[in-house]
């Protein structure tokens, strides 16, 4: 593959609260590819997801993320945002009175207004997109996810089972176009009405303009969706990368394999 990936994460190195999590993850990933990064709770897959959005929470100490060939490090997370990376939020957060629709029309305002005013002190007055066209878009993107249009009424995660918050993250990312898309699944009480949406929504929205990352620990969801790459992280970096059939392996063998596959070929 001769074509430069558009996100290279390059020996990344990370610590929380002074402890190294990463260490030494090398990724890359290319639009139009689906990739799954999997491995065993607190092996560092949300670390790393967190980080490449940029939590500052997480210090990188060595290595770097470089989308289109420039480091992201010093990017704040809506700039990044801005640039096209996207990431579903695993505990994302309620706002009653906001409705969905506003709350995506919003997000979709924020990403087209200039990132600064005009110097006049005056606030930017950009209007962004007109609400008609704002509705098309979204009963479009809507019937694209097949999602029934009251959905966007509703009040934003105000009471959403699992399924429904999953469901608005994937709408989000329909809405927002992402050139890379990272989804961080929860590692509990994901039931498989939420592992289908998410599946569903990928494979929607999938093509040629977007690479996605699945991150996940369990091999079932790869029922749902195909990836063509799939990644075994432990111990803070990916040990083992395959194509589709390694999910498989893993299904039959689980993680244990994966350490011992290591042990044989140690260094
Ligand atoms: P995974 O998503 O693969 O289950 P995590 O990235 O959540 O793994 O966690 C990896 C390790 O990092 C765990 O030992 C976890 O306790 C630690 N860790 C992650 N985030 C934090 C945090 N915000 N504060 C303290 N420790 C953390
Ligand atoms: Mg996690």
């Amino acid at each position: 593959m001769s074509q430069t990936p558009d996100l290279l994460v390059k020996d990344l190195h990370v610590a929380v609260e002074g402890k190294e999590i990463l260490k030494g993850l090398n990724l890359e990933i290319r639009k139009g590819e689906i990739h799954a990064l999997m491995g065993p709770n607190g092996s560092g897959k949300s670390t790393f997801a967190n980080t490449l959005m940029g939590h500052p929470r997480y210090e990188v100490t060595s290595g770097d993320i470089l989308f289109h060939g420039e480091s992201v490090l010093e990017m704040e997370p809506d700039e990044r945002s801005r640039a096209g990376l996207f990431m579903a939020f695993q505990y994302p957060v309620a706002i009653p009175g906001v409705t969905l629709a506003n709350f995506l029309r919003a997000t979709m305002n924020a990403r087209l207004a200039p990132p600064e005013t005009d110097g006049s002190g005056k606030v930017p007055t950009k209007k962004g997109i007109p609400p008609k066209e704002f509705r098309a878009l979204l009963r479009d993107k809507m019937q694209l996810l097949r999602m029934d249009e009251s959905f966007a009424g509703r009040y934003l995660n105000d009471g959403f089972s699992g399924g429904e918050k999953k469901r608005a993250e994937i709408l989000q990312m329909a809405i927002l176009k992402p050139q890379i898309a990272i989804m961080d699944e929860t590692d509990s009480g994901l039931d498989i009405d939420a592992l289908r949406i998410v599946a569903d929504g990928v494979n929607a929205l999938a093509g040629p303009d977007l690479g996605v990352l699945v991150i996940t620990h369990y091999q079932r969801i790869l029922n749902y969706i195909k990836p063509q790459f799939v990644h075994v992280m432990m111990d803070g970096r990916v040990q083992l990368s395959g194509g589709a059939d390694l999910a498989l392996q893993l299904e039959s063998k689980g993680y244990d394999w994966v350490r011992e596959t290591k042990e044989v070929g140690a260094r």
